[in-house]
């Protein structure tokens, strides 16, 4: 099954699994940016690590086996599945035991997981929820107009309009005075119908809470459309594309998505631009693995950048569950930390927890040469 709405993330959060545990499981699969054979291994990975952490629990028979069984069912679903699966995600809840099993199909490569608790893990999906941009495609021409809902990777028509504008007159088909007349009558046909077609976008855009607004026109047309638009539709409007009346919706989509993407690109590279800016003039800032952790043990952090998927193994303090790279005791607590699988994902849910703003920065990007990780700060760190 797709996902594509929040109320599938959050039917999940609502299934019972009591009185065995739950498993979730997310893997990448995006094979634009890994081979099959780094998927494979990474599957294989996070089952071997369920396993291993399975033997340290202290579960009754019946609530591991439920468990194990899982994982035997995921991992024969990857043998079977991966090589042909097509989306850049694959997210799979399931619970042996009570007999439920859900794979999801994922827009967006998730971060590799395999979470064993009393609730099904949804966190994720809705971090790809708020990845994906609402967007309305809007084609005119000077006689249709019609608007397109496109949403995690779907589209769907809205709307559309037909106006009786008729063609241009053509020279010498009519006499002087009478010929002019025509066509003054044939222009503000021509603006009646941008004016109906960009009042119905202000009134799409309104209903729909869209993010962005995409519009296809020819250039001809575009100083006639732009003045009709209503300060809320301007402010929507992001970008113009090729696709018109007719156009084939999956061209339409195509366009939209690549659109998206560029524009998405663009808000991060600038984002991380500022975040170079602020840490070498020695401002609000801080990069690498180790000293963001200290950050945000110390409460500093108010916004983290991640290049996505980015992973590393670390340690965490049971007493006071702060976050290291090395340290073998808490400088806090003075215990022994404890290994971590992955210290990035633990920062991830810490500032999920804590409402810290967070940006997983697509690859490539300049994060990549600041330690793929880093903060701005509440405040100047002091030297
Ligand atoms: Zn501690």
């Amino acid at each position: 099954m797709k996902f594509t709405s929040s109320s599938q993330a959050e039917a999940l959060a609502r299934v019972k699994t009591h009185p065995y545990q739950a498993t979730s499981f997310y893997l990448d699969t995006d094979k634009s940016q890994q081979s099959l054979k780094a998927i494979n291994a990474a599957y294989k990975g996070l089952l071997n690590q369920a396993r291993l952490k399975l033997e340290t629990k202290d579960l009754s028979r019946e609530l591991r086996k439920s468990l194990l069984d899982d994982l035997d069912r995921i991992a024969q679903f990857c043998t079977n599945r991966l090589n042909a699966w097509k989306s850049p995600g694959l997210a799979v809840f399931c619970c042996s035991a009570s007999n439920f099993w859900q794979e999801l199909e994922l827009p967006h490569g998730p971060r590799n997981r395999l979470v064993q608790d009393f609730d099904f893990y949804t966190r994720p999906l809705y971090s790809i929820l708020e990845k994906f941009k609402k967007l309305c495609a809007f084609l005119v021409n000077r006689r249709e107009a019609c608007w397109y809902e496109i949403h995690m990777g779907d589209i769907r028509l809205l709307d559309s309009l037909n106006s009786d504008v008729p063609k241009k007159v053509k020279k010498g088909g009519f006499e002087g005075y009478e010929s002019k007349r025509i066509e003054r009558h044939i222009e503000a046909l021509l603006l009646e119908h941008f004016k109906k077609a960009a009042q119905k976008t202000f009134e799409i855009l309104k209903q729909n809470h869209f993010d962005w607004l995409f519009l296809g026109c020819d250039d001809q047309f575009y100083p006639q459309l732009e003045p009709l638009f209503h300060s809320y539709v301007k402010d929507k409007l992001k970008g113009r594309i090729k696709a018109r009346p007719g156009t084939e919706t999956s061209r339409v989509l195509q366009e939209c998505l690549d659109l998206e993407d560029r524009l998405k690109r663009e808000e991060e590279a600038s984002l991380v631009k500022t975040f170079v800016g602020e840490l070498e003039r020695g401002g609000r800032a801080v990069a690498g693995l180790a000293d963001t952790l200290r950050k945000l043990n110390s409460h500093e952090v108010r916004h983290l950048l991640i290049t996505h998927n980015f992973s590393k193994p670390g340690r965490v303090c049971p007493g006071c569950h702060g976050l290291f790279l090395n340290e073998e005791v808490c400088p806090v607590c003075k215990v022994k930390t404890e290994p971590a699988v992955d210290v990035v994902d633990e920062a991830i849910e810490f500032a999920l927890n804590k409402n810290i703003h967070l940006t997983q920065v697509s690859s490539p990007t300049r994060l990549e040469h600041y330690g793929n990780i880093g903060a701005f700060l509440k405040f100047k760190p002091q030297k």
